[in-house]
């Protein structure tokens, strides 16, 4: 087992993030799943409020809804580039705003991301800023002739590319990245379908069954009752 994925979660606990987004529901939503991530999340509901705490104070990353009361996303992020601020942001967009999809682009939105969205999306749009911002490669994990690249998203297993659906990559990623680690059926279940998605009662047994077809049997265990993990190697 050759990677740094503890000292990399130990990083990330000082992450201060700012959330800019009216939406209560929404805002609320993603502070929750953030949270075992280690971020610190800090949510303001204006334009108004977002500029002037990114004009005083620090934070490493910044989410920014465009539709917002008191000045609008795009406005907030002009402003932001004209004072030569450079954290970067993920801009958060309507699923028909193509043209503010543009806007916030051009405005200076290093990412964007259309609604409704996966949270597991976000925190792998978050994880891909946050690294490009520190210049720090994310690395492969290696776990028993399994190879995962999580900038590439590439998985092979005993040299043979491996080709998994979005959700599999995802949940394999979680697994073994900590190994020894009991994860939690609910942990499981937010990392692969956040807070708003309607998941079938077993669909994560599903995916742990496809995962053990298409590499070994032994790789995940079943703690009965409480969920799954990846023996240490
Ligand atoms: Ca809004």
């Amino acid at each position: 087992m050759h990677n740094n994925a503890a000292s990399t979660k130990d990083d990330r606990n000082d992450m201060r993030i700012l959330l800019v987004e009216d939406d209560r529901a929404l805002g609320e939503g993603i502070r929750t799943a953030l949270k075992p991530e280690g971020y610190t999340v800090d949510w303001l509901q204006d334009g108004a409020s977002a500029l002037h705490a990114l004009s005083h104070e620090s934070f490493e990353l910044a989410i920014l809804d465009l539709g917002l009361p008191r000045m609008d996303g795009l406005e907030v992020l002009k402003r932001l580039r004209a004072s030569a601020n450079p954290i970067p942001v993920l801009v958060l967009t309507a699923r028909d705003a193509t043209s503010d999809r543009i806007a916030g682009l051009d405005a200076g939105a290093d990412d964007y991301l259309v609604k409704p969205f996966d949270v597991a999306e976000l925190k792998a749009r978050l994880r891909a800023l946050l690294r490009r911002s520190f210049n720090r490669p994310e690395p492969t994990l290696e776990y028993r002739g399994i190879l995962l690249d999580p900038v590439n998203q590439q998985v092979s297993y005993q040299g043979a590319p491996i080709n998994l659906p979005r959700k599999e990559f995802v949940l394999l990623h979680e697994l073994i990245a900590q190994p020894g680690r009991v994860l939690t059926r609910d942990r499981l279940q937010q990392v692969l379908y956040g807070w708003d998605e309607e998941v079938e009662s077993n669909a994560l047994e599903v995916h742990i069954h496809h995962l053990r077809k298409k590499f070994f049997p032994e790789l995940i265990r079943t703690v009965r009752g409480v969920g799954y993990l990846v023996d240490k190697c």
